[in-house]
């Protein structure tokens, strides 16, 4: 049948989770067209705005999404918001097969009083802020305190904490954001405490295997119990910076300055463990600590958001429900990565749950199990932005993007200098 001679097939999300996505079926799968349908003008979701930019190496897998991008049964079609510019059900009746991977864009709140005040931030706003995200560009965090405390005790706390306590000089090669690195520069935050409701066994620095567990509290233990070698010691001298973890403490309350207009500590439960291994949880003792500190970020989760009222959601576990990526209930749709799994997992963990998930679109599709006949894919949803005013941007707006972005950087030895405003991206491909 036609569909699964020619399947048209839509992603939504241009992170790990839809490029691999889209790698998987178009290696797959002679025949089928994959478009790749993105909100930001520019495309790979957390490889840009999320991955920290000390961590360079990472963002290496940017060629093999661009490899899959530059194919000719593939198209990305950035700048198109899904659930707002265009709905799901409308994407069904375009396409045969739809793969929702759309990331998780939202943090989890602390839900604690004195969150609303000013020096309290999500990671997720800091790292957006850092990393060049647009709707964070404008954050400015007040950097003029010595003690920041982050709430949490993940990669993405490690990552904060690295690019707060980091000597700006070591960062100015990077593709950090120059605006950033103004600020860093200005920076007096001379200690990081990194604060979490359990303890040293517990932390989520990295997946939840025993062996690099064992591995990581070697580590921490190592760092927390040798001396710093010379060099060390040459580069902290001078900042006199330093940091530490925090266990057993859950946050109770961020506390005001006296004219009450901004944080100025953090009001701290003492916790111990109830149960054993994995499963303990860190249950209050009544005890209380007062932290005194300028910032707070809190990094205590990133969060999806249901995307469109005909999508099945669970509030609770953040996720679509699905069974192996496959929507449950709702045949030909499917979804991958964070907003598959929940949001952890390195881009590694999305690779293989993104390949999963591909495998069973196109055991459906050969099984005949998605819609029969053609499908006008692009063409219908093209008219449909058209009539709505809405201008998608392609691959090749992007490959202009970079190419500015990267010439940008030159000048001052950086990869690249990322382009913050949307309406200048737009203004630099001619619109
Ligand atoms: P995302 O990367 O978030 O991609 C989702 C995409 O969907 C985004 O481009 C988003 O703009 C788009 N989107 C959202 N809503 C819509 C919509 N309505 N319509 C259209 N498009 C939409 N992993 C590593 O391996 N190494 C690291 O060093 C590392 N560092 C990290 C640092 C941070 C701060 C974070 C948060 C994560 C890090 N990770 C790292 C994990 C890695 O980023 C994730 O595993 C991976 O990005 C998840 O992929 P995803 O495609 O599901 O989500």
């Amino acid at each position: 049948s036609t569909q699964e001679q020619h399947p048209q097939i839509c992603v939504v999300g241009s992170g790990p989770a839809g490029f691999y996505t889209a790698q998987h079926l178009l290696k797959h799968h002679p025949q089928a067209h994959v478009d790749i349908y993105e909100k930001q003008l520019v495309p790979f979701g957390l490889v840009r705005f999320g991955v920290a930019p000390d961590h360079p190496e990472v963002k290496n897998v940017i060629n093999t999404f661009t490899q899959t991008a530059r194919l000719a049964r593939c198209a990305f079609r950035g700048n198109v918001v899904v659930g707002r510019d265009v709905a799901v059900p409308e994407l069904r009746a375009a396409y045969h097969a739809v793969v929702l991977s759309y990331g998780a864009e939202d943090h989890r709140a602390l839900e604690i009083p004195g969150e609303e005040l000013p020096g309290v931030f999500s990671a997720r706003a800091f790292v957006g802020w850092y990393n060049g995200l647009p709707e964070n560009r404008e954050l400015a965090p007040d950097l003029s305190c010595d003690t920041a405390v982050i709430l949490g005790q993940g990669n993405v706390a490690l990552d904060v904490a690295r690019i707060l306590l980091t000597p700006p000089e070591h960062l100015e090669k990077t593709d950090i954001t120059e605006a950033a690195l103004g600020v860093l520069r200005q920076s007096r935050v001379k200690t990081v405490w990194i604060v979490g409701r359990r303890g040293p066994l517990q932390v989520s620095f990295t997946i939840k295997v025993p062996r690099p567990r064992k591995r990581l509290t070697e580590l921490l233990l190592r760092t927390a119990t040798e001396k710093p070698g010379t060099e060390d010691t040459a580069r902290q001298a001078p900042a006199s910076r330093a940091w530490g973890l925090r266990f057993f403490r859950s946050p109770q309350q961020v506390l005001p300055s006296p004219d009450g207009r901004r944080a100025a500590g953090i009001r701290l439960a003492v916790t111990r463990l109830e149960g054993v291994g994995e499963a303990a949880r860190a249950v209050p003792t009544g005890d209380t600590e007062d932290l005194p500190c300028g910032l707070v970020l809190s990094s205590v989760g990133y969060k999806s958001r249901p995307i469109d009222p005909s999508v099945p959601f669970d509030p609770k576990l953040g996720v679509i429900p699905n069974m192996e990526g496959r929507v449950v209930a709702v045949p030909g749709l499917y979804c991958s990565g964070w907003v598959k799994r929940g949001p952890t997992g390195v881009i590694a963990t999305t690779m293989t749950d993104s390949f999963l998930t591909g495998q069973m679109l196109l055991q459906d599709l050969k099984a005949g199990l998605l819609p029969p006949g053609p499908r006008p894919g692009y063409a219908a949803i093209e008219a449909l932005l058209s009539s709505r005013g809405v201008r998608p941007v392609s691959f090749s707006d992007w490959e202009k993007l970079d190419a500015e972005e990267v010439s940008r950087g030159k000048g001052a030895g950086k990869p690249r200098e990322k382009l913050l405003d949307p309406q200048e991206m737009l203004g630099l491909l001619g619109r």
